[in-house]
């Protein structure tokens, strides 16, 4: 039996535990914090109960197929959302993204003028870019010759000029959707990986189909119930976790690795797996290692400014996912990504889970997660300035489209900023994805899910292929250990 270190468990750190225990491996998960999951945390205040991390799933089948190689059946509980999104514009127009696509392209027309064929058509163009080149991009590594050695990948990526692989997102969606008001809105979906829409390829303009062919989901339980589960079934398949201990050093010999340091002792290994950043992994648990200088130099994706209010007395017209849009939109993307400033007019996002299980708030109140996009922390911003600015423009700004004042009902205040972001979990810089995607090469520039250099190390998580995002965290376990039991277990 093989020992394994983990470190780090964030979902993809608990991932990679399960498919490694269930070859028989003895797995053993480092997590630095008195509790698991990372970025994946909740928290409860005054009977309101708040997700800190992420809101929106897609792709749940991903957790339950972990319970399904397990043979067992998934004890995690979803369901899907009729409305993906309620859109506000500064114009006062507001649009109900429903999942059916059908739907949605009628109210488009509605609310827009724009003929449906218009939204069925782009999101045709959208399941297209899935359904020929998602499975390379997001379940193979692309730094492995036989993921192009494989005839089906070459044809794929012969008609991948099809795909906008050479312009940018907000250039594909101006000469398909025409309409400023949808292209802001299709531009979004760079936001999913903390990429900027004027910058990211077209390509990414698969993220569409995530939502509307396969659907957005909501957790019954929270968000943070995909943790707990996952937690569950990997100490039932005999992983040990253990927590409050965290990795400070990867010992190698002779290019390989042999131990983990951790601040309590000293543990032998056969094989590492980082969920760590990739960038910290580097500089502080492999000092002496010749680190991959241009994957760490990669531009970091944006970070996230969340207000967490406890609303009281208060019941919204709201949905469970929410956007109020900025005015400029190539200004707030200029701010966050070549300036690394934050707008006084940023697209704000606002999240409600009260709104499907209602004891996530008291009674005639609403738990609210609010957040803005805002760079990574370079060293440069002033956080404290920048949080006074931004609660004082968001709240402005949701009174001004709701109509009624917000400010008196806060009754409950927790904020996140990239410091703290990158305290609590070590992301660098705070950025929510690892490196953004604004490079046509962005997906060959990640990291790899192994390294070349270095025997028996390997990475999964947010930072490293195929990038940030539960689902995609998810399948960075899976790329990573398919790796290693075949090439080194
Ligand atoms: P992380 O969650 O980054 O966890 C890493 C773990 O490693 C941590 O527990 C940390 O303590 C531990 N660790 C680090 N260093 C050490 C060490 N040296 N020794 C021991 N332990 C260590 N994704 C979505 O899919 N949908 C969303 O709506 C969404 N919104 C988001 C909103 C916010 C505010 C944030 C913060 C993230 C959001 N994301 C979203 C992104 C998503 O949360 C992440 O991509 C994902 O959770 C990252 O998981 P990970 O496996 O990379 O590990």
């Amino acid at each position: 039996q093989t020992n394994i270190h983990i470190v780090g468990s964030g979902v993809a750190g608990i991932a990679a535990s399960i498919r490694l225990a269930l070859k028989g491996h003895k797995v053993t998960v480092f997590e630095r914090h008195d509790k698991v999951g990372g970025k994946l945390d909740e928290f409860q205040e005054k009977g309101y109960r708040f997700d800190m991390g992420p809101s929106l799933l897609t792709k749940p089948y991903l957790i339950d197929e972990l319970f399904e190689l397990a043979g067992r059946k998934s004890t995690f509980k979803y369901q899907q959302l009729p409305i993906v999104c309620k859109y506000f514009f500064d114009d006062a127009t507001k649009l109900n993204a429903y999942a059916e696509s059908e739907k949605f392209a009628n109210e488009v027309e509605e609310k827009l003028g724009v003929p449906a064929d218009v939204i069925s058509d782009y999101l045709k163009y959208s399941q297209n870019i899935d359904q020929n080149v998602g499975d390379i991009f997001l379940t193979k590594s692309l730094h492995k010759l036989e993921t192009f050695l494989d005839p089906k990948v070459l044809k794929a990526l012969v008609r991948t000029p099809q795909f906008d692989v050479f312009t940018s997102m907000h250039e594909a969606n101006e000469r398909r959707l025409k309409h400023p008001k949808l292209v802001q809105l299709f531009d979004r979906y760079a936001t999913y990986n903390g990429s900027n829409p004027y910058k990211a390829p077209g390509i990414l303009n698969i993220i569409p189909s995530l939502e509307f062919t396969e659907g957005a989901f909501f957790p019954l339980h929270g968000m943070r119930d995909i943790v707990n589960q996952l937690h569950e079934l990997a100490t039932s398949l005999g992983v040990e976790f253990k927590l409050n201990e965290g990795v400070d050093e990867i010992l190698l010999s002779n290019n390989k690795v042999i131990s983990v340091k951790t601040d309590k002792d000293e543990y032998t290994t056969d094989a590492v797996f980082s969920n760590m950043d990739v960038y910290p992994t580097y500089r502080k648990l492999l000092p002496k290692a010749k680190a991959p200088e241009k994957a760490l130099a990669q531009e970091r994706s944006s970070s996230g400014l969340i207000f967490y209010w406890g609303m009281k007395g208060l019941k919204s017209e709201l949905d469970v996912h929410n956007i109020f849009f900025s005015i400029d939109y190539k200004d707030e993307f200029d701010h966050l990504f070549e300036y690394k400033k934050v707008t006084d007019d940023p697209t704000v996002y606002v999240h409600i889970s009260s709104k499907e299980v209602a004891s996530d708030a008291p009674v005639n109140s609403e738990n609210w997660f609010v957040m803005i996009n805002v760079p990574a922390n370079n060293g440069t911003q002033d956080w404290d300035e920048v949080i006074q600015r931004s609660r004082k423009n968001i709240i402005q700004k949701l009174e001004k489209s709701l109509g009624y004042n917000i400010a008196d009902h806060i009754e409950v205040e927790r904020i996140l900023d990239p410091r703290s972001i990158e305290q609590n979990t070590a992301s660098w810089q705070g950025a929510l994805y690892g490196s953004s995607s604004n490079d046509r090469m962005a997906a060959f520039l990640r990291h790899p899910n192994f390294s070349s250099k270095i025997k028996g190390l390997y990475f999964c998580g947010g930072s490293v292929h195929p990038g940030g995002g539960i689902p995609l965290c998810l399948l960075s376990a899976k790329v990573s250990t398919d790796i290693a039991l075949k090439e080194y277990l």
